[in-house]
Order: C-alpha cells, then sequence, then structure tokens
C-alpha cells in the first residue's frame, strides 16, 4: 500500500519544526529516519496531513563529550554510532549495540531519538540506555528538560512527551573504567525485533548494580542492587503480565546478559 496524501514541510532549524508541529498540532508528526515511520504511513495504520522532516536539522546532529557523560543528538543515526563517527562511552559499548539494530540499510537512516521516540518496548536503545542510566533532553517553546528513559515510554508506542515537545539528544552517562556490562537480546533471525532482552551494568565504584529487561509488552523492567536476579526478574515480569514461556525466555537473557558482564 501507499501512504495516504500529506504535506511535507523541510524546516531550517528546531524552532521552525516546533512552529510547524504547533500550527498543526495533532495534524502533523515529526519524520525523522522513516524506519519505523514509513512502515506505519504505508500500512496507513497512521495519516497525518503533515510530515516535518527532522533528520537534517544541525541542533539534533550535535555530539558533545565531557568526562561524565557522551550526548547524542536525536538524528544520528544508528549506522554512524556502529561506525564510532560518534563518541562512545567506553569499550564500544553503545557501537556494539548498534551494530546489532535490524541490518545495515535500516542502519544507514534509523536514529536514535526516533527510536526511542516510536516507543517500541523491544527496541534495543531504550533497554540498554536505560540500563546505562541516559536521559532524553528535549526541547519546546517553553523550555527543555531531561526525561529518565526508565521513565520515557509509559506504554506500548506511548512516550512521556508532551504535545509538540521534541526530542533534542540523549545524554549517555559514562560508566567507570571498572564498569562490568553485559547485553542478550533472542530473536528468531537477525534484522528482528527480540523476544526477549536483558541489560546489565555493574559499576561499583559509581554505587550502580541495574538490570533492565526490555521487550515486556509496556516500559522496561528496571531492577536494581539485590533485586537483579532471574529470580526477583521473574516476579516483576509476572506483575507485568507476561505468561510463563515469555518469562522464561527473559531469564535465560537476564542470566546470559548477567555472564557476559561477569565475563
Ligand atoms: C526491517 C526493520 C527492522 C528493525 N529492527 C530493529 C531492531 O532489531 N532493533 C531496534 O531497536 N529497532 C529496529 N527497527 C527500528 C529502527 O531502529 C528505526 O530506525 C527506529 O525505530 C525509528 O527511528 P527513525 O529515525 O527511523 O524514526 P521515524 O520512523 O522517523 O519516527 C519514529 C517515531 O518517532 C517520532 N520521532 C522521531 N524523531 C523524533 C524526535 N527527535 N522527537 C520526537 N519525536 C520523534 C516520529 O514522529 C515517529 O512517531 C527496525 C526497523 C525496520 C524497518
Amino acid at each position: 500500500m501507499k501512504p495516504a496524501p500529506f504535506e511535507l514541510a523541510r524546516p531550517a532549524n528546531l524552532a521552525e519544526a516546533a512552529a510547524a508541529l504547533a500550527q498543526n498540532l495533532g495534524e502533523a508528526r515529526l519524520l525523522a529516519g522513516g524506519q519505523s515511520l514509513g512502515p506505519m504511513l504505508n500500512l496507513r495504520l497512521v495519516r497525518p496531513a503533515m510530515l516535518v522532516a527532522i533528520a537534517h536539522l544541525p541542533e539534533l546532529g550535535a555530539v558533545a563529550e565531557d568526562a561524565d557523560a557522551v550526548t547524542i543528538g536525536a538524528a544520528v543515526t544508528h549506522a554512524a554510532i556502529a561506525d564510532g563517527r560518534t563518541p562512545d562511552v567506553g569499550n564500544r559499548i553503545l557501537a556494539r549495540i548498534a551494530d546489532g539494530i535490524a541490518y545495515r540499510a535500516v542502519r544507514n537512516l534509523g536514529t536514535i531519538g526516533g527510536s526511542l521516540c516510536h516507543g517500541d518496548p523491544a527496541a534495543d536503545w531504550l533497554t540498554t540506555l536505560t540500563a546505562l542510566g541516559a536521559s532524553a533532553i528535549t526541547w519546546s517553546k517553553t523550555g527543555g528538560r531531561a526525561i529518565p528513559l526508565a521513565h520515557f515510554i509509559t506504554g506500548a508506542f506511548r512516550t512521556a512527551l508532551a504535545p509538540g515537545e521534541i526530542v533534542q539528544a540523549v545524554r549517555v552517562p559514562r560508566p567507570s573504567s571498572q564498569a562490568h556490562w553485559g547485553y542478550y537480546k533472542a530473536c528468531r533471525k537477525p534484522g528482528e525485533f527480540a523476544h526477549a532482552m536483558a541489560a546489565v551494568l555493574d559499576d561499583s565504584a559509581r554505587g550502580v548494580r541495574r538490570a533492565v529487561i526490555g521487550a515486556a509488552g509496556g516500559p522496561p523492567v528496571v531492577l536494581e542492587g539485590e533485586q537483579v536476579t532471574p529470580v526477583a526478574a521473574g516476579d516483576a515480569l509476572r506483575t507485568a503480565g507476561l505468561d510463563a514461556v515469555a518469562r522464561h525466555m527473559q531469564a535465560v537473557a537476564l542470566k546470559r546478559a548477567l555472564a557476559e558482564a561477569v565475563a
């Protein structure tokens, strides 16, 4: 199928993009890499009257780093991160996550901000960046804010963004040099969304021991400190409504992520 007709706005900067959104609130959608929105348009699951293209905006392509964190513009592609064209938080953690998303054609266009804003519970960035303690930095006419990714999606394909609010960047704290990291996702074939996924950050120098389970049907399940065990994960996932098979797959993903972190 083809999308329903829409107007395309190509603003020159973030302020113009926000203005185009505000003038057409409820009718306009932001278009980043189009790797999630494109299929939804083609299937006519969404029929916005206007698309506001943002992937080319300089403010969304900026990358900065300091001793504590790396800040990556929302329109930076998975491929740029996988290729090491952006600074990493250490040990190629971000590059390896990006490299495991879909396949090259999708990575060339798909963006880190678009992935988060799509709000898919099984997205790689949502689970892993939540484990790393990252926040989405937003921009709106009334001022920006930092939304911790643990609270960024409120349900499947629903985010905490206010109408007209745009994600400008993602701030990812650097783990210490002694930190242990593990990530495992189970998918039937490469390029497919995961059926189970877990990320573990064990960073005693920063007082962090955290596991995050994604692909759980809603917001990521976050376990801290002594709760980082497959048993505690099983309890949390039962509360989240997962059946026994899904809980088993998630427990295996968590055990493998923990094993990688220990190794
Ligand atoms: C075949 C295929 C396989 C895939 N496999 C995986 C996978 O294994 N793992 C994975 O994690 N992902 C996977 N994806 C999704 C991919 O990572 C997408 O790139 C990503 O989900 C969306 O990014 P995008 O830049 O294309 O956003 P778009 O599709 O352009 O936008 C997605 C949504 O976010 C909104 N949006 C975009 N940018 C912003 C912003 N800055 N502020 C506010 N709202 C914004 C849009 O309005 C839209 O609602 C796959 C996609 C395809 C097509």
